[in-house]
């Protein structure tokens, strides 16, 4: 073994899954494009397809390429086993519907990422589930929840877009009393910040889209925890057919290298803008978990190591115009759907997470309109300060 069992995060970014080493002795992992892998012998053609031997049939199933990416996911999340789908929506469907029966419960949050709501408010309910959604900020009503009975307990944490965070010790000792299976979405805090299966989670799932691929240029979900629920994960997903494409796993695999030195930046960087933009003025409202005035933060300094990359933040005023003004000034962020990229990116709800709401609904889930969700970059952060307080200072806001 290149590392000891006590490696840190960044040696495991670099090294996980790639220890030992691939095809004619290339340092980097090939990209296997081949959708199928040829035997010459019936024999063990049969062992490798009942999983007797390990090796790789058919893409759908498995590729080599794609393994490095889990086995890389599940070192830095420190599970027993992972697997991985096209994108992040679809390792999230698979895991609700691989798990959950009709006639059972998933008890969850408002403020789950939006395409997980619709599954728990459109598809789940027309399998026969219905999903309770609790007030995020309310541990007691989820806990009260819980206790009526559940077969798995979603939660996300911190939340889009208004950065709230959950319990995850305290939820999943409840959900674990109910007999629940516990899921964390831990897209936003990355395994550099959290680890939900050290909290006591049974599975942890990503969008690898986001800040472990950190590049904006593949989309991926992965999914990693106890070897049984995952197996079953998995074989749902080899029949649903939603693979994560070998190329797609190389990108992911080559951002991932950078892992833990980008979310170190882009902690760093975040809180020092969020108390920039904290004594702004112009600014209503900061959401960010490293401030000490977040409602969230005593229970975010206990379960992360840092606060992460994505914060959110209202400006004095009420209409969405004023938001335009203000985005349309902002130069070192691209106005984009996405998060989690080097670039630092900057968006709305009403165009990203909760682009599918009225504004009257927007209210209603305590979104301001003038609320700006900023991924923050691993720029200079003297740059992003003075962009943001040229894009503050001027008119109309
Ligand atoms: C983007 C995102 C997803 C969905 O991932 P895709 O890769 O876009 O399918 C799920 N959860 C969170 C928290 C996200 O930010």
């Amino acid at each position: 073994m290149r590392y000891g069992k006590n490696a840190g995060k960044g040696t495991l970014s670099v090294w996980g899954g790639e220890e030992s080493a691939f095809a004619e002795r290339s340092t980097q992992v090939p990209v296997f494009m081949g959708v199928a892998h040829a035997y010459e012998e019936l024999d063990e053609w049969i062992d490798v397809s009942l999983g007797k031997k390990p090796g790789h049939i058919y893409g759908r199933n498995t590729n080599p390429t794609v393994r490095v990416f889990e086995e890389k996911v599940r070192l830095l999340e420190g599970a027993e086993a992972a697997t991985s789908a096209a994108t992040g929506m679809g390792i999230i469907s698979s895991v609700l519907c691989s798990l959950v029966d009709p006639g059972e419960r998933v008890v969850s949050i408002k403020d789950t990422y939006g395409g997980t709501t619709v599954l728990f408010q459109e598809f789940l309910p027309r399998q026969g589930v219905t999903a309770a959604l609790c007030d995020t900020t309310d541990h007691d009503a989820i806990e009260e929840e819980i206790a009526k009975g559940c077969k798995l307990l979603y939660l996300e944490t911190p939340t889009n877009p208004t950065i709230k965070i959950l319990d995850i010790e305290r939820l999943t000792k409840a959900g674990h009393k109910a007999g629940a299976i516990v899921v964390v979405d831990n897209t936003f805090a990355t395994p550099i910040n959290q680890n939900p299966i050290e909290l006591g989670a049974d599975l942890v799932l990503h969008s690898a889209t986001k800040f472990l691929g950190g590049h904006a240029d593949a989309l991926g979900g992965v999914v990693c925890g106890k070897a049984e629920l995952v197996k079953k994960v998995y074989h749902y997903r080899e029949i649903n057919g939603a693979a994560l494409a070998p190329m797609s796993a190389y990108l992911l695999l080559r951002g991932m290298k950078t892992l833990s030195l980008r979310i170190n930046r882009q902690n760093e960087n975040a809180l020092a803008i969020a108390r920039f933009l904290e004594a702004h003025p112009s600014i209503d409202r900061v959401f960010y978990p490293g401030l000490e005035s977040h409602p969230g933060h005593t229970i975010a300094r206990r379960q992360m190591r840092g606060f992460g990359g994505m914060m959110s933040f209202s400006l004095k005023g009420e209409s969405l115009e004023a938001a335009n003004r203000f985005l349309r000034r902002l130069r070192l962020a691209h106005k984009a759907a996405n998060l989690g990229a080097v670039e630092t990116i900057a968006g709305v709800p009403a165009t990203t997470s909760h682009v599918e709401c009225t504004a009257e609904e927007r209210k209603a889930l305590g979104i301001p309109e003038t609320l700006i969700r900023y991924s923050v970059g691993i720029e200079d952060v003297q740059d992003l300060m003075d962009d943001l307080a040229q894009a503050l200072n001027g008119p109309g806001l």
